[in-house]
């Protein structure tokens, strides 16, 4: 039986939810016990670990597994910690878990405070590198010199969702600090803000020329923002960096901007929630705060087999746990229903040609599913465009099959991105 998707859209005009002018303040949950962040550091026995489970963390306090890495996580609680251990992200990528026990008296960790005041990259790159938002890695390589326009998106990406929306309604002065911060650290002059036409007014005051983007999905998505407000089409395979542009979440600029404004290192998420009824919520919440505390405190009920997605509709990825923690990227939280998920097949393609005609970025999906099953992932990317592709996930809510075309898509780019660095490694 073939199911509707859970938002009950038939036509594959989709539009994003404008946030309201009467936007609620989000609500304040709290992590009840623990917080869990994750490290892109992975460590075996032989090497020196710089953590152990027992060490009293403070708020703000730099986390760095291994002695001498540069990689870290900011504690955004006080408290001790309980478990250092290593586990595995999407696509299986290997990462390190660190679970903080909570204290109820904070204590503040003064190193940012102490450089704050002399704001630069190094110090940008040492301290805020994991800000709620996300600000680019880019930013901090040595490419960023051939970038001359900074563009803020002020739009979310995906259907429902209304997070950065959120952050223009109201963090304009914030925004506008963290654009004065940006142009300071790296020289750049020309900021453009990219948000939706109900959003101008208070866009224009954050100092960045105001471009507006049209509310049909997928117009937000990162590729064809580019297209619609400087004109610039990002080849195939290529970065946006190497068109002389970085593009940065709104909320990232606004907690820089925050960031240099208290002194301190910003470590709460605004976050959209959907219930399994499609009632939608704003909260505030420490990063780390456990997906159970969040539905806790909104009585949100995820039963087994009700799916959990963090982010949106079109383009999130389900979770099995709701032990998972809110992280720096994450803008939304959705329970489905498990009674209306949208089914999936292995069903054979019955070329009926609605991928291929959905597709903004033109590219054969009907054909390109056929090697992506079969894990022809070169041949893919070589004959059918698999770069092309800028993640929409249109194909698949279109596919009469029900060929879960899109995640076909994702897991191929991984798979050929780590070949390709596997290979770089060995020349
Ligand atoms: S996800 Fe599918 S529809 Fe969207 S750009 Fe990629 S191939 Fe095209
Ligand atoms: S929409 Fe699905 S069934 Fe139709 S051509 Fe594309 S992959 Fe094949």
């Amino acid at each position: 039986m073939i199911k509707r998707s859970f938002f009950g859209l038939q036509k594959p005009r989709l539009e994003y939810d404008i946030v309201s002018a009467a936007a609620p303040e989000p609500r304040e949950i709290s992590a009840s016990e623990t917080v869990q962040l994750f490290s892109n550091t992975v460590f075996d026995k032989k090497d020196q670990v710089a953590l152990q489970p027992g060490d009293e963390v403070k708020t703000g306090q730099k986390l760095t597994i291994l002695k001498e890495s540069e990689d870290y996580v900011i504690s955004p609680v006080t408290g001790t910690i309980t478990s250092i251990s290593p586990c595995t992200g999407d696509f299986g990528v290997q990462m390190t878990s660190i679970i903080i026990n909570r204290k109820d008296k904070e204590e503040k960790d003064g190193r940012f405070n102490e450089i704050s005041k002399t704001p630069s990259l190094q110090n940008t790159k040492d301290f805020l590198a994991g800000l709620p938002g996300v600000l680019p890695s880019a930013l901090f390589s040595e490419s960023d010199r051939k970038i001359d326009t900074i563009v803020i998106n002020g739009m979310d990406t995906d259907l429902l969702v209304n997070t950065k929306q959120y952050i223009v309604k109201t963090s304009t002065s914030a925004i506008k600090k963290g654009i004065q911060i940006l142009k300071e650290i790296t020289g750049i002059e020309n900021f453009v803000i990219a948000v939706p036409e109900a959003l101008s007014l208070e866009a224009s005051s954050t100092g960045a020329a105001v471009k507006t983007v049209s509310s049909i999905y997928p117009k937000a998505l990162p590729h064809l923002v580019l297209k619609e407000i400087l004109g610039k089409e990002i080849p195939a395979g290529s970065s946006f960096e190497e068109l002389g542009v970085l593009l940065i979440g709104a909320e990232a600029v606004a907690s820089l901007g925050t960031a240099y404004t208290t002194n301190e290192i910003p470590t709460k998420k605004i976050i959209t929630v959907i219930d399994k009824h499609g009632f939608k919520k704003l909260i505030s919440t420490i990063l780390g705060t456990p997906l159970k505390d969040i539905f806790s405190a909104l009585s949100i009920s995820a039963e087994d087999s009700d799916r959990i997605i963090i982010g949106g509709p079109m383009t999130g990825s389900s979770v099995y746990t709701e032990d998972h923690p809110i992280c720096n990227d994450t803008d939304a939280v959705i329970v489905q229903d498990r009674n209306v998920i949208p089914f999936i097949s292995d069903n054979a393609c019955i070329n009926c040609g609605e991928c291929v005609r959905i597709c903004p970025a033109k590219v054969p999906a009907n054909m390109l599913v056929r090697f992506l099953e079969v894990s022809q992932y070169e041949e893919a990317a070589d004959s059918y465009d698999l770069f092309s592709c800028i993640e929409c996930g249109l194909c698949s809510y279109v596919c009469t099959a029900k060929i879960p075309i899109f995640q076909y898509i994702r897991l191929a780019k991984y798979e050929l991105a780590r070949i390709h660095a596997a290979e770089a490694e060995n020349v």
